[in-house]
């Protein structure tokens, strides 16, 4: 068996998604004490009354990390 790889060099242009369907920001807390997080979520207090719910359950873990996903697209210039 063998392996063949085609490299061909082009030019890229990566910018903001501007699909209908892509939303403009997820937002995902993550407790820095257990690793544990929220599911991204569009609507950020989702994320914050799970944070809410998960410092009720382990009042030691008091500082979480945002992690914001914003959607790209990689378009081929010609
Ligand atoms: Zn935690």
């Amino acid at each position: 068996m063998s392996a063949h790889a085609v490299i061909r060099y082009a030019d890229w242009m990566i910018s903001p998604e501007t699909a209908p369907e892509a939303p403009a920001i997820v937002h995902e807390l993550q407790c820095t004490t257990c690793r544990s997080s929220s599911e991204a979520n569009e609507d950020f207090e989702t994320v914050r009354n799970w944070a809410f719910q998960h410092v009720g359950r382990h009042p030691s873990h008091t500082a979480y990390r945002e992690i914001i996903h914003r959607f790209w697209r990689a378009t081929l210039v010609r």
